[in-house]
């Protein structure tokens, strides 16, 4: 080989080995490197239920003097993210080319902070009564995410007995909370009621009796039993004749008021006096042979229009000694039909009626106003209550002797019977009593019969009773001042 030959070829050689290192060289300053475009965001924050699609992400091989454009490179993705479902996701994404590799991820957080939403049905009602459970017209709660959550509302009550406050509270699954509250007025319209034990109009003697009252209760529908509430206005002077009005007053806690009165009449006593007013039945002449005198005591009561109807039948006239009923109407009928009232008692008890001649004078005369008032004038016969013959008033001896007089004293002819019917306690069978009136009368010229019209069974003997004596030849007559008396022996 030349010598110049040679070293042309050490100079190309050298030449060369200089290009090449220059080209490593360069290769090495140019930092190969993948770009990823756009780069990914390393967190995405997302709304759940929002739309989601990952970015995409394109790859390029890039260096600081080759290929500053870049060369495509092929991405490959991994991952995904739900955005229907909260929670925190990673997308990634890598790419090669040339042996140059590259990679990048975003965190996804699906978040929801939507709050759930609650719905009340409207409650359509003004009030509620107080004292009732409620009645929660309804309610529903529903999330986005997690659907219907009704069943996990929670209520809380709160009630000041004016008003009652629902607070319902929800929570979905990520924490997100609703509210919502109503509130209804409680309100009570009913007025409580308001009662009176014993009589509404109550009437006695001055200085007879001292008025005690009867008493009273109030009920309301939601405080139950609110008597002690009532508030009593006005008072009795039981000493002074006069006209009393008492009134009750109750309220409720809502206002509603219930109202009450009694009347109480104080009357002047009565002063000792004579009957001058007698009637005489029928023609004041002599008495047929054989008599009969229905007399019926007690009365009048639920009977004794029937009676009177079977009495008009016949024509017959009989005696009422009555009593202050609650039929004493009925004392203005007998007396129109013919029949003779007599007094019996105003009150058939015998305790306060024999306590005293004042306290029996009282009662009788108060029965006698009742005849005056219901025929037009008093009546002179009478019949004392349990006959002038009793032992009932043996609690006040001689009462009924002294009474006997004390009467007679007065102008009244008090009769007793010679016939019983025994319907005030021997028997209670409408046959029985038929018998024993009839057996009662046979063989005697004048009987005085004592029923009770206050009695069903006794009323009913009567028609056939009526039947037999007009068969037998009997009259029937009414008491008068001047008829037979027929008094028993007097027993104290
Ligand atoms: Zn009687």
């Amino acid at each position: 080989m030349k010598k110049a030959s040679l070293i042309v070829l050490i100079c190309v050689f050298a030449v060369t080995a200089a290009l090449a290192g220059a080209l490593i060289t360069l290769n090495v300053l140019n930092e190969w490197r993948i770009d990823f475009e756009p780069v990914p965001e390393p967190m995405i924050v997302i709304e759940a239920g929002d739309e989601f699609s990952p970015p995409e992400i394109s790859a390029f091989l890039r260096g600081r003097f080759f290929a500053k454009e870049g060369i495509p490179a092929e991405v490959t993705s991994e991952g995904e993210a739900d955005s229907s479902r909260p929670g925190e996701y990673v997308l990634s994404w890598s790419a090669e080319l040339s042996g140059r590799t590259n990679k990048t991820s975003s965190h996804v957080i699906v978040r929801d902070t939507t709050p759930p939403e609650i719905v009340l049905i409207p409650e359509e009602r003004e009030y509620i009564l107080p004292g009732t459970a409620y009645d929660d017209p309804g309610f529903s709660a529903t999330d986005s995410i997690d659907g219907d959550i009704t069943g996990r509302v929670k209520i809380e009550r709160e009630d000041d007995g004016k008003f009652l406050t629902l607070y319902y509270s929800v929570t979905d699954l990520s924490g997100n909370e609703a509210h919502a509250e109503r509130t209804v007025k409680y309100d009570d319209p009913f007025p409580p009621t308001l009662t009176l034990s014993g009589e509404v109009e109550i009437k006695f003697y001055a200085g007879r009796q001292t008025y005690e009252e009867p008493g009273y209760a109030a009920d309301d529908n939601v405080s139950g039993d609110i008597t002690d509430r009532v508030k009593v206005e006005g008072s009795v002077d039981s000493e002074t004749p006069g006209v009393y009005t008492l009134t009750y007053s109750v309220e409720d806690d809502w206002g509603n008021r219930a109202e009450a009165s009694r009347t109480v009449t104080v009357v002047e006593p009565p002063k000792p006096r004579k009957v001058t007013v007698q009637k005489d039945y029928p023609q004041g002449g002599p008495l047929p042979d054989k008599v009969i005198y229905l007399t019926f005591d007690d009365g009048p009561g639920p009977y004794t229009a029937e009676l009177l109807d079977i009495l008009a039948k016949h024509n017959v006239k009989a005696t009422f000694f009555v009593c202050g009923t609650g039929y004493t109407d009925l004392i203005a009928r007998e007396e129109a039909e013919g029949h003779s009232v007599g007094v019996h008692c105003y009150s058939h008890v015998y305790g306060p009626l024999y306590a005293s001649e004042e306290a029996y004078f009282a009662d009788l005369w108060a029965m006698n106003e009742i005849v005056k008032e219901k025929t037009g004038s008093y009546t002179s016969l009478l019949r004392f209550p349990g006959g002038s013959s009793n032992t009932v008033s043996r609690f006040n001896p001689g009462i009924m002797t002294r009474l006997a007089a004390a009467v007679t004293e007065a102008g009244f002819t008090y009769f007793d019977w010679n016939v019983s019917s025994l319907d005030a306690g021997g028997t209670t069978d409408t046959g029985e009593v038929f018998l024993n009136v009839t057996n009662g009368i046979a063989g005697k010229n004048v009987s005085i019969v004592l029923q009770h019209d206050t009695k069903g069974f006794s009323v009913a003997a009567v028609d056939d009773i009526i039947e037999w004596g007009l068969e037998n030849g009997y009259v029937f007559l009414p008491l008068t001042p001047t008829s037979p008396t027929v008094h028993h022996n007097i027993a104290n």
